[in-house]
């Protein structure tokens, strides 16, 4: 593609709503145009790079034995109901009435339409396993659309549905689409990590996150060099190791103004590990009044991980809150900053599961200005539910290993669920099996952010100066820039090499634009081409310049060789 034929137009500014790399740089490169808030449009070059991408996808799914089809985005309310998810879905939801008033949704997700396909055309086992696959916008109406591709509110997603006869047939094609999507984001060059996952609103059980590591994203991920990789607030914590210390008397100690544990290690002269934290929290009743009272008890040092004290409980979040203090101490003794389990009455007391094997910890007394030293689990108190509440942070322990982990932020860009039967149960999807009996079929769901992928591979290959495509995923291979105007032995070289590269099969652009060096050389950087070829002074001698996009060394070698060198690089060795 010759550039003086081809649109583009590149950014000199950057756009003030871009605040991460991959916004800036899709914008600045031309590669994406916004229509609105969380709406994108796809530019030639942008669009060669989505397509790509997407083709990848395509190759590795239908390797793994997954079919194409396409479903409309628009989708009537009716299966939504079915489902028992119309109501459950919130404002994310876009809702649009047709002009009869009937209801429908753009499309988040596509469980409840494959599942009536599925439905409609499956009735044997003779047909099953089937696993059914498409590339196609979906739409959320984010409250607030932003970092581009990131998190928009119309985007591309890859979405997959498997039906099987049972779990274990589930279970296979779960790790045929595990393996399928390491293929997919190795091939896209992505540093990435494998984490499970909440599966939160999509039901079942079972359920993985590939998330691309990036400052820009959204979730804190722990992660170890042995393979272990957790989102923090999913991550484990590991107990520390049990004490053998004897079990010394209990002491009432007179800790004055010592409501925070920092206060209270200080005034005692003792480490936080050797205290104990209590979190108060009350349960609300439908009406919204506390039902009950939960007292949470970690070592001093410890966060509270509030999830898995909710998961713990099996309250939902909104349901459960800090206590009112004076409410809670009249019920249940527990005072303000001095509160201890030793005396606790009419509460769930939630202890975390390192406290029974510590000894001699201090814990409020109950009593205003006082603490409790040598407080020992079985001798002092018991717990109603003791769990793993501790959140896990960078530093601490891997769960698998030990060695310290690793902290860092990452951008979901892939998810596998178990489904089991929710949807096919509450949509009567069943099969007959041998001995024509009916039985629901057993789904999975698997998904790519295809465009957020684009923005992730952006997250990870830019520099100051723009994009680095890895060659998978470049609009164009090469780009060939003949650098001083007017000089035909230069021109003449350019086309040459162009000529020959494009014979080859490469993707080539040649920079054929009547303007200065700089403006090509800032342009081709910041489009993101993996080669460049540059043709100047010494087109005379057949001699070039070749530069590799992420490597800062330009050479003089002769064009033939530059040709050879681009096309093993493009094609391999
Ligand atoms: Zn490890």
């Amino acid at each position: 593609m010759r550039l003086s034929k081809m649109h583009i137009n590149t950014l000199r500014e950057v756009p003030g709503e871009a605040e991460v790399a991959s916004h800036i740089w899709l914008l600045r490169a031309g590669m994406i145009r916004k229509l609105v808030s969380g709406v994108y449009g796809f530019m030639p070059l942008g669009y060669r790079t989505l397509r790509k991408l997407e083709q990848i996808v395509r190759e590795e799914m239908d390797a793994a034995g997954a079919q194409e089809i396409h479903m409309s985005a628009i989708q009537p309310a009716e299966l939504w109901i079915e489902s028992g998810r119309w109501a459950a879905m919130g404002p994310e939801m876009w809702r649009i009435k047709d002009r009869h008033g009937r209801d429908f949704c753009l499309g988040p997700t596509h469980e409840e339409v494959f599942t009536d396909i599925v439905r409609n055309e499956v009735s044997s086992y003779r047909q099953l396993p089937m696993n059914l696959y498409q590339i196609q916008m979906k739409y959320r109406d984010e409250a607030r659309p932003r970092f581009g591709l990131m998190r928009s509110r119309e985007f591309i997603m890859k979405d997959a549905y498997s039906f099987d006869r049972d779990a274990a047939g589930l279970d296979e094609s779960y790790r045929v689409m595990y393996e399928a999507y390491r293929r997919i984001f190795d091939r896209c060059g992505l540093d990435y990590v494998v984490v499970d996952a909440d599966s939160g609103a999509m039901g079942g059980s079972g359920s993985q996150e590939f998330t691309a590591l990036a400052e820009a994203g959204e979730s804190d991920i722990l992660h170890c060099g042995c393979g272990f990789a957790a989102t923090s607030e999913q991550a484990p914590g590991v107990d520390a190791p049990a004490s053998r210390e004897d079990l010394l008397p209990r002491e009432e100690v007179y800790t004055p103004d010592c409501k925070t544990i920092e206060s209270v290690a200080a005034f005692l002269g003792i480490p936080k590990e050797r205290t104990m934290k209590a979190l108060l929290f009350e349960v609300l009743g439908e009406d919204g009044n506390p039902v009950e009272y939960v007292a949470a008890f970690v070592r001093g040092d410890r966060t509270l991980n509030e999830t898995k004290l909710y998961n713990a409980l099996g309250v939902p979040e909104h349901r459960i809150r800090f206590a009112d203090e004076a409410a809670m101490g009249a019920r249940t003794g527990s005072v303000g900053g001095f509160t201890g389990p030793v005396g606790l009455r009419d509460c769930r007391v939630v202890a975390d599961s390192e406290l029974p094997g510590l000894r001699n910890l201090c814990a409020g007394a109950l009593r205003e200005g006082y603490h409790m030293k040598n407080v020992n689990y079985g001798r002092d108190f018991e717990a109603d539910l003791i769990v793993d509440l501790k959140l896990a942070g960078g530093g601490d322990p891997c769960p698998l290993c030990g060695s310290p982990l690793a902290e860092g932020r990452g951008i979901e860009v892939g998810q596998l669920f178990k489904l089991g039967t929710k949807y096919s149960g509450s949509m009567s999807a069943r099969y007959r099996d041998e001995n024509q009996e009916e039985h629901p079929v057993v789904m999975g769901s698997y998904g790519i952010g295809v465009t957020r992928t684009m923005a992730a591979v952006v997250e990870q290959y830019h520099d100051g100066d723009g994009i680095l495509w890895p060659m998978a995923l470049a609009p164009y291979q090469v780009i060939v820039c003949p650098v001083k105007s007017g000089d035909e032995t230069a021109a003449r070289l350019a086309e040459e090499i162009y000529t020959q590269l494009l014979a080859a099969g490469a993707e080539v652009l040649l920079d054929d634009r009547d303007e200065r060096p700089g403006v090509k050389f800032k342009d081709a950087d910041m489009i993101g081409i993996p080669l460049r070829i540059t043709v100047g002074k010494r087109a005379g001698e057949g001699v070039v310049e070749y530069k590799p996009r992420n490597e800062r060394e330009r050479e003089e070698i002769p064009a033939e060789e530059a040709v050879r060198r681009a096309l093993e690089a493009v094609f391999g060795k």
